[in-house]
């Protein structure tokens, strides 16, 4: 006897404005082609105004989750139910899941960041300095923090914003986290192990650009991660790699942000190669 046949789909999908150039669909459906799953994920344009209406329309249709990009990112926890942990430290959230009646935000930036780095570097006990203090930069810092970071350092251009940050790391979790001014050809701190640009620069059509640091700073330095992750190959880490460091770059983050999340939705962990190759094809 054959299973009966459902024609009714797990439903997934992103709220964002813009959300024409956002590539996520395709490298979620990807997934889910590849792994047999009977799922979609439909790109919203959703305005601030309409985001409540957005919620509660998924709520209403059942939806497994959806992502929060841009602007909506904390926008949407006032139309939720429950934050996660780090989601709640963070103060944003990029992923939503159903969980029974509840709508729990998540924050899956961060934790895609950590699973990427975990392919090269262990963020446990690891001393770690990040550029930049804006929404990828929180992420980081803080789910890098949870996940054993003995320090994450703060370098930031606004004193205030690079401040505030390295106070919520070292208050809400059990890293050492300081500001250090961003001074013109900035030196790598001795004893740095990463180095994160989680700033934009060097995103497209910008692809020249690398934050002011000292260049050859970064020889001692064990690995450097990007953010960028258009184009993945940013000048920054062409330039660590031609000084002996070993490099992550920001498709790695975005896959991984992606996978954690539909793993959150379906329970099904994916091929992250299916999700890369698709974004690579994308990015060109
Ligand atoms: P925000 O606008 O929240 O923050 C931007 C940060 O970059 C600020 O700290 C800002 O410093 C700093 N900054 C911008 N330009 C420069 C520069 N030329 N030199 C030094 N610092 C600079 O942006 P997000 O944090 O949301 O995003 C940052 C980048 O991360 C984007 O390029 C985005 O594409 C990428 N990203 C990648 C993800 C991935 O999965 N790979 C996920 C999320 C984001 P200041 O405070 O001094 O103005």
């Amino acid at each position: 006897m054959t299973a009966p046949r459902t024609f009714l789909s797990t439903l997934t999908g992103s709220f964002a404005t813009p959300a024409a150039e956002n590539p996520t669909v395709a490298m979620v459906e990807a997934a889910y082609r590849h792994h047999g799953l009977d799922a979609r994920y439909i790109n919203c344009e959703i305005a601030p105004g309409a985001l409540g209406d957005a919620v509660r329309g998924a709520r209403a249709m059942g939806w497994a989750g959806f992502n929060c990009s841009l602007p909506h990112k904390t926008a949407v926890i006032e139309y939720l139910d429950v934050l996660a942990p780090s989601a709640e430290i963070i103060g944003a959230v990029n992923c939503v899941v159903r969980d029974g009646g509840r709508l729990v935000g998540e924050n899956t930036d961060g934790r895609g960041f950590v699973e990427s780095l975990r392919t090269a570097a262990d963020p446990a006990g690891a001393r770690i300095v990040l550029f930049g203090a804006g929404g990828a930069a929180r992420a980081i810092a803080v789910e890098s923090a949870l996940a054993g970071a003995a320090s994450v350092t703060v370098v930031n251009r606004d004193q205030s914003r690079g401040r505030a940050l390295a106070d919520l790391v070292s208050i809400r979790t059990g890293a050492r986290s300081e500001f250090v001014p961003w001074t013109p050809r900035f030196r790598m701190p001795a004893g740095t192990e990463i180095a994160v640009n989680a700033t934009s620069a060097g995103l497209f059509p910008a692809v020249g650009d690398v934050i002011d640091v000292d260049l050859d700073s970064l020889a001692s330095v064990h690995l450097v991660a990007d953010v960028i992750p258009n184009p993945p190959r940013t000048r920054l880490l062409t330039e660590a790699a031609a000084r002996g460091c070993l490099t992550l770059d920001g498709l790695g983050m975005l896959v991984n942000q992606g996978a954690v999340a539909m793993r959150l939705w379906t329970g099904v962990d994916p091929d992250r190669d299916v999700m890369r190759a698709t974004l690579a094809e994308i990015f060109g």
